[in-house]
């Protein structure tokens, strides 16, 4: 148990994090936005055809550059904040209340980009994409969407709710075919385009691809007769499908899987109702809690994603206990409902998703990537990693000298400069433990006191 001191002290810990957070998130949506803006700027005054979009996005960016003012004009607040000084709640609720509102601003705007051309993804996601999932990887369409939160969804069921005759249904999917091998299509949010970190969610829709709704049916049902429309519609089938995603997931990039989506819960201002969120999604604390175990199960490490996790669920019980008593005590039992169902399908789960052949991440690749964060920091590519150190290798080179070494030693000697490639999944891990590690620091250098000088 804790002392009541230390449970204070964790308190400010974690509610200085949530505020750390939620700037980072800030900051980068905006400057993302900004180069969305910007590009497609350039891309319409290419062609004066596309006239009538220049008059949306000078506004847009204009709307922007006002939040980024916003954060501005409140930096030596931001600045004092960063530099650990101590404010005081009341200050701190302002600070948070700010930038709170900066966030809301640009999560607005994104979906506003739904007027804009439509960009295409970079090439690399595939890639990705191919180098996690090996053999179960089929070619499958991702296409950006102002929505933030990413999403899979199926050609069929696209047609099916276009509630024509069946002649008609027969002639799309003919017509659809080269289109429809995959039978899926993965979307990613726009803002997120020249985020590879971000990247990480397609990797739980894809999942939602491999289920294809089949396995999460044979997970609630077994062998069971089940009329398919029913089973589609049934909560429970849900919520198996989105924890066999979730699993997906963790089982080809482990613990990054989760950061993505948790990043973007907890900058949004207080929690969906429960009642809306419950018949098709579980309760993210649920979904966070099972992949957790899943991956303690598969013995791979958490390391410093922990304290992203903690966070949330600190996170999570501010904007629960800021509900309403019948809100909250409602949700608390939905959660419940739907944690005691999951648990009780759960080795299922996991046995469905270990038996696909994808690339595992496991603690070997989470030791590679630990590995490669530290290249990061000594601004080194990250695209291959040696397996020895210039420690390890200095005195073998020494050792050859002048000891009229065999061939076979030299070679033996040499080849502890070999490089190994590092798997999409171990770059992403870096690239993730690498941000979590600095952020605070390129925060610190972007916010100046009222001095100019940066803490
Ligand atoms: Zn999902």
């Amino acid at each position: 148990m804790m002392t009541e001191a230390e449970s204070k002290g964790d308190h400010e810990r974690l509610e200085r994090l949530r505020v750390l957070f939620l700037l980072g998130e800030t900051v980068e949506k905006l400057v993302r936005l900004r180069q969305i803006l910007k590009r497609q700027r350039i891309f319409v005054g290419v062609g004066d055809k596309k006239a009538e979009y220049a008059s949306v996005i000078d506004p847009l960016l204009k709307a922007v550059e006002e939040q980024s003012e916003r954060l501005a004009l409140n930096s030596s607040r931001i600045n004092s904040f960063l530099g650990n000084a101590a404010l005081d709640e009341a200050q701190r609720t302002a600070l948070a209340a700010i930038i709170q509102k900066v966030i809301n601003v640009a999560q607005q705007l994104h979906e506003i980009l739904i007027l804009l051309p439509r960009e295409t993804v970079e090439p690399q996601i595939f890639l990705l994409l191919r180098d996690c999932f090996g053999e179960a990887w089929r070619e499958t369409p991702v296409i950006m969407t102002n929505e933030l939160t990413s999403y899979e969804y199926r050609i069929d069921d696209v047609l099916d709710q276009l509630d024509i005759g069946q002649h008609s249904l027969e002639e799309w999917r003919r017509l659809l075919k080269g289109f429809t091998r995959g039978g899926s299509v993965l979307a990613q949010a726009f803002v997120d385009r020249d985020n590879p970190l971000a990247w990480a969610v397609l990797a739980h829709e894809f999942g939602h691809a491999l289920d294809g709704k089949r396995i999460s049916r044979e997970i609630v049902y077994g062998d069971q007769a089940v009329e398919p429309r029913a089973a589609e519609k049934d909560p429970k089938v849900k919520w198996a499908a989105e924890i066999f995603a979730d699993f997906v997931a963790a089982r080809v990039l482990g613990p990054a899987s989760q950061m993505p989506i948790l990043l973007l819960e907890m900058s949004r201002p207080t929690l969906v109702r429960a009642s809306d969120e419950a018949p098709s999604h579980p309760p993210t604390t649920v979904r966070l809690a099972l992949v957790r175990e899943y991956l303690k199960g598969l013995g791979v490490g958490t390391g410093r994603f922990d304290e992203v996790f903690e966070l949330y669920n600190f996170d999570y019980a501010r904007k629960l206990s800021a509900l309403d008593e019948a809100e909250r005590s409602r949700r608390k039992e939905i959660e419940a409902v739907v944690e005691g169902f999951l648990r009780s399908h759960v080795v299922a789960v996991a046995a469905k998703v270990n038996s696909l052949s994808v690339r595992t991440f496991g603690d070997r690749e989470f030791g590679h990537a630990r590995k490669l964060e530290r290249q990061l920091q000594s601004d080194l590519p990250i695209s291959s990693f040696r397996h020895a150190s210039d420690d390890q290798i200095l005195p073998e080179l020494n050792s050859l000298v002048g000891s009229g070494s065999v061939p076979e030693r030299v070679y033996e000697v040499l080849s502890g400069f070999d490089e190994t490639p590092s798997t999409s999944s171990e770059i992403l891990t870096a690239g993730w433990l690498y941000k979590l590690a600095s952020f605070e620091e390129r925060l610190k250098d972007s916010f100046h006191g009222e001095d100019g000088s940066a803490h």
